[in-house]
């Protein structure tokens, strides 16, 4: 469905949890965080519901993010019953790979598409330092698992303080080229700032190009990931829900004050 600026609304983003087993310096606080009940939280039900209606108003590509999806219980189900929506040609996850090793093949054979893994450096000190006690050694054992599951192009995203070309980017750069995947470099933004740019190797951040919408893990859908517009679920129905939010899509980003990047999923 075009929205009023004639932008195809196509792409839907889904965080299934807010919950996440890293804490990164840029997304979560590290402690003290105020969480969603689960009551609050849509099951799998409420979101088939949604992708179904969705795809009546044009979604053809969906991305499972979080939190961290993979925590959140029985998340292979929800994928495969996504991946049976007919309509969908493009069925993607975000992780940050911690679990992957495990949920690699489960995912593929479930029929997920693609992965995009987070990956800031190589360094593994460097690593635990941001994202607050992650073992890199276990997303290194996520990826090649993903890799022999089949699951392709697996792209990296990569957070970058100032330029791709800072030692940590460069490391991760060359990992990337070694091992055979593709790399987006992503700037470091504030949502309540209003801090954001063009992704460097990927599509985000351009909004005369943007094609999506959001649906957080409480069942709000939102046009644009740098606005407080939001639109209940449960409240609206998912088609007044969808509907209204591709009418009011606004045509350049702002700021949001009520959201944060772990629940809404980037
Ligand atoms: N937990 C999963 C992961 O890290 O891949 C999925 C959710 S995470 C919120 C989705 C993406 O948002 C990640 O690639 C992460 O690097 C990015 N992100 C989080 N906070 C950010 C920030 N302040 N600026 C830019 N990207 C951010
Ligand atoms: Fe968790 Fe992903 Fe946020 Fe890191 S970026 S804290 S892995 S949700």
């Amino acid at each position: 469905m075009l929205d009023p600026f004639k932008r195809d609304i196509n792409y839907l983003r889904i965080s299934v949890t807010d919950r996440c087993n890293l804490r990164c310096t840029y997304c979560m606080p590290e402690t003290g965080i105020s969480l969603l009940k689960h009551e609050d939280i849509l099951s799998f039900e409420e979101i088939i519901e949604v992708v179904n209606v969705a795809v009546q108003s044009g979604i053809r590509k969906v991305r499972v993010t979080g939190g961290e999806p993979l925590v959140r219980k029985g998340v292979t189900s929800l994928i495969e019953s996504i991946a049976h929506i007919e309509g969908i040609n493009d069925l993607s996850l975000t992780t940050n790979a911690v679990l992957l090793e495990e949920f690699a093949k489960p995912l593929a054979d479930a029929g997920l598409h693609r992965l995009n893994i987070s990956l800031d450096t190589c360094d593994p000190d460097r690593y635990a330092a941001i994202t607050r006690g992650g073992d890199i050694r276990k997303v290194v054992r996520g990826i090649v698992a993903a890799q022999k599951a089949g699951l392709h192009p697996i792209k990296i995203n990569c957070v970058i303080n100032q330029t791709s070309d800072e030692p940590d980017a460069l490391g991760v750069k060359e990992f990337c080229k070694n091992a055979g995947l593709e790399v987006r470099f992503i700037h470091r933004m504030r949502l309540d700032k209003g801090e954001f740019s063009v992704v460097e190797g990927g599509s985000g951040g351009d909004c005369p190009q943007c094609n999506r919408l959001r649906l957080t893990a409480d069942g709000k859908i939102k046009p644009c990931l740098f606005s407080d517009l939001e639109f209940d679920v449960r409240r609206l129905g998912p088609f007044h829900a969808i509907t209204q939010a591709i009418q009011s899509k606004p045509e350049c980003g702002t700021f949001s004050r009520n959201n944060q990047f772990h629940n809404i999923g980037g």
